[in-house]
């Protein structure tokens, strides 16, 4: 067992905290409904609670689970088919994020949809001004606008940049980017390693606090069919897990978003996303 006493007094403890929302998914619902399936899978008994750098997230007091966000009355479980406001739960998102900073914990959201990523980063810019965000996606999500939404999980990143919530943004496993999408990159200085460069594993170092956002489809379908966007040629759970090792520099929050149940098959996908989840856990707890 390889905890660090001081990292963890110095960075504080890890804590879960699922976010269901699927209001701003521009092509399927369900994403919302993630959060207890991806804890349940990780609480399976099909497996243990040993990370691959060999620290038991099983372990009391490793890690803590504030449980779910709860937003306002006119937002229910995810995919209930009432129509949320994005800016009411955006800014719900913002102080339940926020509380957990002020606690100084290192929160790890579950989503729901990769809208959820720029009201998350909004609370951690205010406390880590110089952050660097790893961002794992076969999609950019640097859109402007996408089909007439500035909140729309096609573009945080977008919001996040121009707002200067991050010093620096990198991306990973990106295969879809378009000529809009390259422009808001070159304007924004996102350092952009698409999946047909990786691996990328040097290029993980951050000087000072690191974010994970990890989509589920930074992968390839065949690994994680559950996602509302299968985009193909994307990276293998072990080339996933490989990047997340390779990171450099103090892991204070990670999110990871766009699981799909509905689109899931026998639940495998539930099982990637809690491997994922148990592996960013250990390197936040490990030294
Ligand atoms: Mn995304
Ligand atoms: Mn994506």
């Amino acid at each position: 067992m390889i905890v660090s006493n001081t990292i963890m007094k110095k960075l504080g403890i890890p804590v879960l905290v699922g976010i269901p929302f699927d209001g701003q998914s521009s092509y399927l619902r369900g994403a919302g409904d993630a959060p207890s399936k991806i804890r349940e899978a990780l609480r399976c008994d099909a497996s243990n609670s040993w990370s691959e750098l060999g620290v038991d997230t099983g372990m009391s007091g490793v890690y803590e689970d504030s449980g779910d966000l709860a937003f306002h009355e006119t937002a229910g479980s995810g995919t209930s088919g009432q129509e949320e406001n994005p800016r009411q739960v955006f800014t719900a998102i913002e102080k339940g994020i926020s509380a957990l900073l002020e606690q100084g914990k290192r929160p790890v959201s579950l989503g729901g949809d990769h809208s959820i990523t720029y009201p998350i980063v909004k609370a951690f810019a205010r406390r880590y001004p110089e952050l660097t965000i790893f961002h794992f996606d076969a999609h950019p999500d640097l859109y402007d606008e996408f089909e007439g939404s500035r909140l729309s999980h096609a573009c945080p990143f977008a919001r996040i940049m121009e707002a200067g919530l991050a010093k620096r943004l990198v991306q990973v496993g990106i295969r879809t980017i378009n000529r809009h999408q390259r422009e808001q990159a070159q304007r924004y200085g996102v350092e952009v390693f698409e999946m047909k460069r990786l691996p990328a594993y040097e290029k993980l170092n951050a000087a000072g606090p690191a974010y994970i956002s990890f989509d589920m489809d930074v992968l390839d379908p065949a690994f994680a069919p559950g996602v509302s966007h299968r985009e193909p040629g994307g990276m293998s759970v072990r080339e996933a897990i490989a990047h997340v090792e390779a990171i450099k520099g103090e892991i204070v929050g990670a999110d990871i978003v766009e699981y799909n149940p509905v689109r899931d098959v026998d639940g495998m996908s539930a099982t990637v996303a809690a491997k994922i989840l148990k592996e960013i856990l250990g390197k936040m707890i490990a030294k």
